[in-house]
């Protein structure tokens, strides 16, 4: 019925076989094979790149010379890996300096890995590709020394004290640290290949091989001057379509209306990118079904182990939980006297879900120190909190329970959002337990 065209920079061919990675590839979902497009009706185009784009002619030139017309046209472009040279420093083309963006690039490390059995990594970049990179490494047995400017891993989500229980476990498994400075150079030998990485405290690293992970940048430029961006992706509605009323845009390169903060983000993670996906198809097929995107922003990563998730946003006070010293513990953010970001390592299932529907409920927090006392119970219990109807769609306190303003899609089905206050909630809780 409809023509749309979706622009996807990789599609992936071969499986990935990264050792001891926690990839997601296909999890939960049909895997997406070439045989399941043809069955879908779907044809893909591969190997073929597009040089430009008219989104007032609806037409993308490809560098073999084709014009493409579409109806609609779907920006799947993703992201590229930061550079080094984007901060000054010559060696990323060297043989055995790995970045992890694509299939090519895994297949890379792969062999790279093998070639230093026993040597040693650096890893420069405290981020998400440097932790899995770095627990993947050092189970290869390789020693791995992490590098990244800021005074802990993960600075963008972590607190001090979450990031130090990982470092501890880290190091524990004999990954070193070095904070709070970055490469300046590399030692490359005659055959173009690193053999060291000097940092600007003027530290050496021998190394056999360097995994880089320092980010990314949405891969926008086909649309620059024609589309309007923000936050360094385009922006789109909660349609995720953008500008033009022809164009929508998913995943990494889509910067989309958070429902739940009033605020546009991009948003780097799979989940949203399946998300997103799914609505933007519905969209154009179901426009009179399809309401405003509502994400609740989702990240995770597994590690050795290890395995976390986190819901929301990380502003505001950060309020810890659990046992640090074992293997169950969490955040809370609060912000503005409400929950509005949850983390939790070792949680079970149905723990994850709490927290996520609590976060997504939005409590009014009056005591954050009962908060603190009550750590997963607190999600536990109001993800179970009975709804009730609201008498009206603003804001009510009643003596145990706040009724937040929403009305979400997902609870508009339901008819309610409603959301304990931590006050009257902890009230209610002891006197449950003492039943108990
Ligand atoms: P990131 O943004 O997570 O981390 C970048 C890290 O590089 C930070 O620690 C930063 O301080 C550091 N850095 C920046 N400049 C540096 C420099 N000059 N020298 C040393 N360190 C420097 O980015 P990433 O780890 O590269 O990951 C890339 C993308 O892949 C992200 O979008 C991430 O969300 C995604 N990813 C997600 C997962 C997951 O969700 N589990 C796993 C892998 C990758």
């Amino acid at each position: 019925m409809f023509s749309f065209l979706i622009l996807q920079c990789v599609v992936h061919a071969a499986p990935a076989r990264l050792p001891s990675f926690h990839t997601c590839v296909g999890a939960n979902e049909e895997r997406l094979t070439p045989k399941w497009y043809k069955e879908h009706g779907i044809e893909v185009v591969l190997g073929t790149r597009v040089k430009s784009a008219d989104v007032r002619r609806k037409t993308l030139l490809t560098a073999m010379g084709e014009t493409i017309s579409y109806k609609f046209l779907i920006i799947a472009t993703g992201a590229r890996a930061l550079k080094l040279e984007e901060f000054g420093v010559k060696g990323s083309d060297s043989e055995n300096v790995c970045y992890l963006r694509d299939l090519a690039d895994a297949n890379r490390i792969v062999d790279v890995m093998h070639s230093s059995a026993g040597g040693n990594a650096v890893v420069i970049g405290g981020g998400y590709i440097g932790m899995e990179c770095a627990a993947s490494l050092v189970i290869s047995k390789i020693n791995v020394t992490m590098v990244f400017p800021e005074d802990h891993c993960m600075a963008r989500l972590f607190t001090p004290k979450i990031a130090a229980y990982y470092e501890e476990y880290y190091m524990a498994k004999g990954v070193k640290f070095i904070k709070g400075t970055v490469l300046s150079s590399f030692d490359i030998d005659s055959n173009g290949k690193v053999t060291a990485v000097l940092l600007r405290d003027g530290t050496r690293l021998p190394a056999d091989m360097v995994v880089v992970g320092i980010g990314i940048r949405p891969n926008t430029s086909l649309f620059e001057g024609q589309l309007t961006l923000e936050k360094g992706g385009i922006k789109v509605n909660g349609k995720m379509q953008s500008s033009n009323s022809s164009v929508y845009a998913v995943g990494d390169v889509a910067a989309f209306p958070v429902k739940l903060f009033s605020e546009t983000r991009r948003l780097e993670h799979v989940d949203s990118a399946r998300k997103s996906a799914r609505h933007a198809v519905s969209a154009i097929m179901e426009p009179e079904k399809t309401g405003d995107f509502d994400y609740l922003p989702f990240f995770y990563s597994r590690v050795f182990t290890l395995s976390w998730q986190f819901y929301g946003d990380n502003v505001g006070e950060a309020i810890h939980f659990g046992d640090f010293g074992g293997s169950k513990f969490g955040a809370f953010w609060v912000s503005k006297g409400q929950l509005v970001g949850s983390f939790l390592e070792g949680g079970t299932k149905e723990e994850y879900e709490a927290i996520a529907k609590a976060t997504r409920l939005k409590p009014v927090i009056e005591d954050t120190a009962e908060l603190e006392t009550l750590g997963l119970e607190f999600a536990l219990a109001v993800s179970q909190t009975p709804v009730q109807a609201p008498p009206q769609p603003t804001e009510v306190r009643g003596p145990s329970l706040i009724l937040e303003k929403p009305l979400y899609v997902w609870h508009a089905t339901a008819g309610v959002i409603v959301a304990a206050s931590v006050a009257a909630f902890a009230l209610w809780y002891g006197r449950k337990r003492r039943r108990w």
